[in-house]
């Protein structure tokens, strides 16, 4: 029998999936993470592997793991980390953000201070010159992935074109665009203004970018033997949590979208055609000869939060009637200002008037929140994705039965529940599969 294994590192914890050749669950492993260190991740990831059944490690194919987007440290050649790593919501790039979006002006990606760019362009301005290394040696960014995927194959800088977008990696060229090579961080190009300014020895080597899924190298023989693991098992570039929550859903086809019911409202579709419209903080990842586009509305769960427990929402939902259209015409904010499907910073939350039932209060609600997943849906259509087929759901409210007939009845095609919603299971999809597109 032959395995593949999938790892999730998340923002509290962090998860093994093995599958079979049928990709079916065979084992799991779970731990948290209550700090994120690398010493920790390291310790995290050797738990799961120890955890794991030998019949299951003995035969493992291929290793993926997965990191939380834009999470990233700095290391030596050796990988050993230069300073804390910069979490995936760490905004002090903000600090830098005049001069990202100098070098980067037409990259909404990469215009944001949490971007890995951002945080490659602030660490090397204010901590780089901290840190005791020779000025001669390289030094190398490593996404949270590709540090740990490292750790399993010892190839030092190399990433994956999921990891790598935020960074600023041309998906739809596959290199590196000028003006990242040439920027202050890599200053190659000694002759540019920005350089001069932040003329300095040391030059941070960009990851070598490839293939999500695609084998790197095999396993380190020594870890092979310790975590009994099969000799020839390959590790697999990664991604990010997103997309392998996306690949865990079964979505597969071009029109098939995951909708992710949380606090707040993210819609990922599958398309032939990439859609980057920044108004609308749009952007589009890459699988293979297809795109991943993503838009994240302000509305969602948290709202229903505000009003409702988990015990109301349960039993309230049961007296709505689904096929029923709510006669209110809500928008269901938590504070002024929304991005997506309508780009208005001003947006006012709309939530009244309040009928005294709170099942046709919560039927507003939920019906508010359908429609604004539908108009989203159609504002990737009108920007040139591919058409709606089905729509899969994830997070908080995909176990809420009658929001899942309401919302069909809104986007006109079928509903369902994403049988698997584990980032994990994705990621072991992803080390058995590849990008298939
Ligand atoms: P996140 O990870 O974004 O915080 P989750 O995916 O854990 O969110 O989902 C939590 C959200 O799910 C909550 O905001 C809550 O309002 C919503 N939720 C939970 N149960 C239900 C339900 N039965 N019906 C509708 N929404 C629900």
């Amino acid at each position: 029998m032959h395995y593949w294994l999938g790892v999730d590192f998340g923002t509290s914890g962090a998860r093994a999936i093995a599958i079979n050749p049928e990709a079916a669950i065979v084992a799991q492993t779970q731990c948290s993470l209550d700090t994120q260190q690398p010493t920790l991740w390291q310790t995290a990831l050797w738990t799961l592997l120890d955890a794991l059944p030998p019949t299951i490690t003995a035969n493992l194919v291929a290793i993926a793991i997965n990191g939380t987007s834009s999470t990233l440290l700095f290391c030596d050649e050796r990988g050993v980390p230069l300073s804390d790593p910069l979490l995936y919501n760490d905004d002090r790039g903000k600090e830098v953000l005049e001069e990202v979006r100098a070098i980067a002006p037409s990259q909404p990606v990469v215009g944001s201070a949490t971007s890995s760019f951002a945080k490659l362009l602030w660490w090397e301005q204010t901590i780089r010159p901290k840190v005791a290394q020779p000025s001669d040696a390289p030094i190398y960014l490593m996404h949270q992935a590709d540090w740990l995927s490292f750790l399993l194959h010892g190839a030092i800088g190399i990433s994956d074109y999921h990891n790598a977008l935020k960074l600023g990696y041309d998906v739809g060229t596959l290199r590196y665009p000028d003006w990242l090579v040439d920027s202050p961080a890599r200053p190659s190009n000694p002759a540019t203004a920005l350089t001069k300014r932040c003329v300095r020895a040391s030059k941070v080597v960009l990851p070598q970018v490839r293939v999500p899924g695609e084998a790197i190298a095999p396993l380190r023989p020594a870890l092979a033997q310790r975590f009994g693991i099969a000799e020839t098992c390959k590790i697999c570039a990664g991604t990010t949590d997103s997309i392998a929550a996306f690949l865990a859903s079964g979505a597969r086809s071009p029109g098939d979208a995951v909708t992710s019911l949380g606090s707040t409202l993210a819609l990922k579709l599958l398309s032939n055609v990439r859609v980057d419209e920044a108004r609308y903080g749009l952007y589009s990842h890459r699988l293979g000869k297809l795109w991943l586009v993503g838009g994240a509305s302000n509305t969602g769960g948290a709202v229903l939060r505000q009003f409702f427990d988990a015990a109301e929402l349960e039993h309230l939902s049961q007296r709505i009637d689904p096929q029923k259209i709510s006669p209110f015409t809500y928008y269901p904010l938590t504070r002024p200002g929304e991005r997506f499907p309508i780009n208005d910073p001003h947006l006012e939350p709309q939530l009244e008037p309040r009928p005294e039932d709170p099942a046709e209060f919560l039927h507003g609600i939920l019906e508010a929140i359908a429609r604004i997943e539908s108009l989203g849906y159609q504002r990737l259509q009108e920007l040139g994705a591919t058409p709606l087929r089905q729509v899969y759901t994830a997070g908080g409210g995909a176990q809420n039965e009658p929001w899942m007939v309401m919302r069909s009845r809104c986007l006109q095609v079928p509903v369902c529940r994403s049988p698997q919603t584990e980032a994990a299971y994705g990621t072991a999809w992803l080390a058995q599969n590849g990008v298939i597109w």
